[in-house]
């Protein structure tokens, strides 16, 4: 069996998850069920960086792991509500990645590629990473709006320009490693012109894991934080899972974390022997109502309450139409709303109505005989989008159909073909509709995995809970049956103020 490993971001629980951290965590749950619905089987690995300083300051006076098992706790009661279908909530203070990242460290230790060194840079929390000057703006991190530290330490350093050329040779063979385009370019650039060895421990830290043999120093968070993905599929305690899972087929980052993830880790891997993750891709950002998102403007937005409020799949529909992914974006409630009632209640919502009322109507809820149909491409680009991470552009084909679709009924005019008693005429056009629904509730169940289990109970048909190999049969034009039973429901969407 086809496997497909896909990997989030681990997140900091220093506060609550906002919009950004759900974006990728539902890209990512986009992508893993389309991948189950392809009939492989998905390895969808989420989780929590709990080894970071920024950790222990957020925890104030409390116990630091009281205080992360309840944030852990909080994330993945937050990714659970959100219907997220990982396999795996990975958490650094686990004793399985504690020992992954001893095993790594003493693996590219005895390579020769760790050795201590003294550093004095500037040094930014919120990023937790040195940075240089020329960084940045009015002396401030520009991401952080912070003033970095100074700090000088003596530290363990790995040897990354070691890998600079088999890096740079591995980037260039391998086109699809970073996407997209404008992101493989930054990531070519920083590691000709910008990349030096890096500091993988802090001596001034009393939280995060013990570097081994010098347990005065504790291993850098990134460092660290990057061996999830190993550890996640047992690098360290389960040979067969690991052989069967890594490399990765896919992991989803937003576009501040490139370098980690396009220079540091695979240069981390090449040193320790491992074959390196097939695709990273880089999300990117959004505004909310055209301004920055933070906590002191105060127009934060709670992916729970506006799941609450509009229901995951429309959150989900939203944010991945409205903002082509791997590109930056705005996030507007009132679009979302405006959307809704375009897209959602008057196109797709109205022609399922539609075409389920006239069926009852005119074939007492039975469906026709077979009749040919108008899907033509419409799959082959599907796949091709997703194979691709082009989310809204998928989205956009499942549209094209839904348009088409609804000129079809203005075309074929159902009601003046009964009227006229052009009986074979009605059954087939009605047919073509039925089944269209049929097909767009295969495409939309990766988006919107409740509207296309809604569509496949008004249509009859059992809901695509569990995936088999025979499931490609489901794609095949003629697969509704004709003497079929229908089952008319609510109407998916009704319209929103
Ligand atoms: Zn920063």
């Amino acid at each position: 069996m086809k496997t497909f490993y896909i990997t989030t971001p681990i997140y900091y629980i220093n506060g609550k998850p906002s919009i950004g951290h759900a974006y990728t965590a539902i890209a990512a749950d986009i992508l893993a069920r389309y991948h189950r619905m392809l009939g492989e089987e998905v390895m969808f690995q989420t989780g929590t960086d709990e080894n970071s300083q920024k950790n222990v300051e957020a925890a104030k006076e409390r116990d630091v792991k009281e205080y992360l098992d309840e944030m852990a706790a909080l994330w993945e009661r937050t990714f659970d509500s959100l219907g997220l279908t990982h396999n795996r909530f990975i958490r650094t203070t686990e004793v399985a990645h504690y020992n992954s990242v001893e095993k790594f460290w003493k693996t590219v230790e005895s390579k020769g590629d760790i050795y201590l060194g003294s550093y004095e840079g500037l040094y930014c929390q919120g990023c937790e990473a040195f940075v240089n000057e020329s960084d940045l703006v009015d002396d401030q991190c520009p991401h952080h709006k912070k003033v970095p530290k100074t700090i000088k330490e003596n530290n363990y350093f790995f040897r990354l320009t070691k890998y600079r050329d088999d890096l740079l040779a591995y980037i260039d063979e391998h086109p699809d490693f970073i996407q997209p385009e404008a992101r493989r370019n930054e990531v070519l650039s920083y590691v000709r012109n910008f990349m030096t060895d890096i500091s993988i421990s802090r001596e001034t830290m009393n939280w995060g894991i013990p570097v081994p043999g010098d347990e005065k120093h504790r291993v850098y968070v990134w460092f660290d934080a990057l061996i999830n993905y190993l550890s996640g599929v047992g690098y360290v305690d389960d040979t067969t899972a690991f052989e069967k899972w890594w490399p990765a087929n896919l992991h989803l980052v937003g576009k501040d974390i490139i370098k980690f993830h396009c220079a540091l880790w695979p240069a981390m891997l090449m040193s320790a022997g491992l074959p390196l993750p097939k695709n990273v891709f880089a999300h990117g950002f959004f505004t909310i109502d055209g301004q920055k998102m933070s906590k002191s403007l105060g127009n934060t937005v709670d992916p729970v309450e506006m799941a609450e409020k509009y229901g995951n799949d429309v959150l989900r529909y939203f944010l991945f139409r409205e903002i082509p992914f791997g590109g930056d974006g705005d996030f507007s409630e009132a679009r979302l709303v405006g959307r809704y009632n375009t897209d959602l209640a008057n196109e797709l919502g109205n022609l399922v109505n539609r075409v389920l009322t006239m069926t009852e109507k005119y074939t007492n809820g039975t469906v026709p005989e077979v009749a040919d149909g108008f899907l033509a491409g419409a799959w082959p680009s599907y796949h091709l989008a997703l194979e691709e991470n082009r989310l809204s552009d998928a989205l956009d084909i499942v549209w094209g159909l839904i348009r088409q679709a609804n000129q079809f009924i203005d075309q074929q005019q159902p009601w003046q073909l009964a009227k006229l008693e052009e009986k074979k005429m009605l059954n087939d056009t009605l047919y073509v509709l039925l089944e269209t629904l049929r097909h767009i509730a295969w495409m939309l169940y990766p988006f919107m995995p409740t509207t296309a289990e809604k569509m496949f109970v008004q249509l009859g048909l059992e809901t695509p809970k569990e995936f088999s190999q025979s499931f490609e049969s489901a794609w095949v034009w003629g697969e509704l049956k004709s003497g079929h039973k229908l089952a008319k429901g609510e109407p998916l969407f009704p319209r929103k103020e």
